[in-house]
């Protein structure tokens, strides 16, 4: 597939405020929604400890899982997310699995007992436009709409739960259903983007984490597969004739959020000349020829956003920073991302001078005219290492496609309406 027919089909989630007018929208325009975002699930977080609700919830018809083999999602088609019903995971997902409470769990607690990681995902509310005739939807209290849960086909645990695994991973291999291994997860409709960002942060987090970081021993996964806990017994010490009393561990005792989901903010800027005419872009080394996008970094601990921006185009491009403006943000679940979108700009043509020595990590940094950036935007995007698109001429600036956030920064950056030097008509 040529990188135009990639960039015809990509698309972005629509903002959540799109039917509403405010004074903000008004002030600041429509919002940019990244893609992995504007999920359409309600996570109904609250009800996540209840046990009643989950256990009616994952055998309802309406319920469908996401299935991910080793973090890679099963699909039916190349842009196409499955989205599995009960009695394709049935031999995975027993009907009992959610009929004790977490006070209970915790207390029969067995180290040696292995489970399926399966993660209660949130309801789509807005299934009620699609359903099928005859198709209900699961209504519990005030909230109706579609269950969607992860869950993991990875061969894990057990002989026999390898076993079972494989077998449901066969059948639906027998049916077109199969992993989307490589990485250009950018091409599923955004919906499924999203709902597949979610799932896959959740279940890599959970795999990393089946031991307490404090003690030391296994955990237990609660709250639907978003909180891991250590639980005080272990039902296999007493089985070894030793009391089941596990000792004391901090997690248990004190506010922590050691057993809870991580996300790590990172910043990523599509910077401007003093005069606004140029754009800062960067390579790294692994990047194919031409390639070349917005700079990017994590942030610290004790560290605000800007500051993070500030540090990271000094200490990659030499390059110090003016004003700057959080622009919008990604999830970006490899494996726990969250990209912090910002413009930025160069107040002093002194201040543009590129170094590269002080970290090595870029290739190369340089300043684009605008008319070379705008060039790459239409005839140049697209995912990293894929063809061009027959206009393309081969020497020019490639860049993201605009399922990247670095896409939507650069548009941004050069969009006179967006960076317009107001102050200076007036
Ligand atoms: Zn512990």
């Amino acid at each position: 597939m040529s990188n135009s027919d990639t960039n015809n089909i990509l698309q972005l989630p629509n903002p959540a405020h799109i039917q509403a007018d405010s004074m903000l929208a008004r002030r600041f325009g429509r919002e940019t929604v990244n893609y992995f975002g504007g999920s359409p699930l309600n996570r109904l977080s609250f009800l996540r400890t209840d046990h009643a609700f989950l256990s009616a919830a994952v055998k309802h018809p309406s319920a469908r899982f996401v299935l991910l083999k080793d973090l890679s999602p099963l699909i039916k088609g190349p842009n196409s997310l499955y989205h599995a019903e009960y009695k394709d995971v049935q031999k995975l997902v027993p009907p009992t699995i959610f009929d004790k409470s977490e006070e209970d769990m915790l207390k029969e607690f067995d180290s040696r007992i292995t489970k399926p990681e399966l993660i209660f995902l949130g309801v789509d509310e807005s299934a009620a436009a699609s359903v099928q005739t005859g198709e209900e939807l699961l209504q519990w209290t005030i909230y109706k709409g579609r269950p969607y849960f992860a869950l993991d086909v990875s061969e894990k645990g057990t002989d026999e739960q390898k076993a079972e695994a494989k077998s449901v991973v066969e059948e639906l291999a027998a049916r077109g259903i199969t992993p989307f291994t490589t990485r250009q997860h950018l091409l599923q409709p955004p919906t499924d983007g999203a709902i597949y960002a979610q799932a896959r942060a959740y279940m890599d987090w959970n795999s990393r984490n089946k031991f307490c970081g404090t003690c030391g021993h296994r955990t237990l996964s609660i709250n639907a597969g978003t909180k891991r806990a250590c639980p005080p017994t272990d039902q296999a010490l007493a089985a070894e004739g030793k009391s089941p009393e596990k000792g004391p561990c901090p997690t248990r005792t004190t506010i922590s959020n050691l057993s809870f989901p991580r996300t790590d903010p990172t910043i990523i800027v599509a910077t401007l000349s003093a005069d606004g005419k140029r754009l800062l872009l960067g390579r790294s080394k692994r990047f194919p020829p031409n390639w070349y996008s917005t700079l990017a970094g994590f942030i610290e601990p004790g560290e605000s956003v800007e500051d993070a921006v500030r540090r990271e185009v000094w200490e990659e491009a030499g390059v110090t920073l003016s004003r700057v403006v959080i622009h919008s943000t990604q999830p970006w679940p490899y494996p726990a991302n969250l990209m912090i979108g910002a413009i930025a700009q160069v107040s002093d043509p002194a201040h543009e001078v590129i170094n590269l020595e002080h970290d090595p990590e870029l290739e190369d940094a340089k300043w684009f005219s605008i008319a070379e950036v705008e060039e790459a935007l239409k005839n140049g995007a697209g995912m990293l290492g894929e063809p061009p698109s027959k206009e393309y001429v081969e020497g020019n600036l490639r860049l993201p496609p605009v399922t990247a956030i670095a896409n939507q920064l650069i548009q941004a950056a050069i969009n006179q309406e967006y960076v317009g030097d107001k102050l200076a008509k007036m």
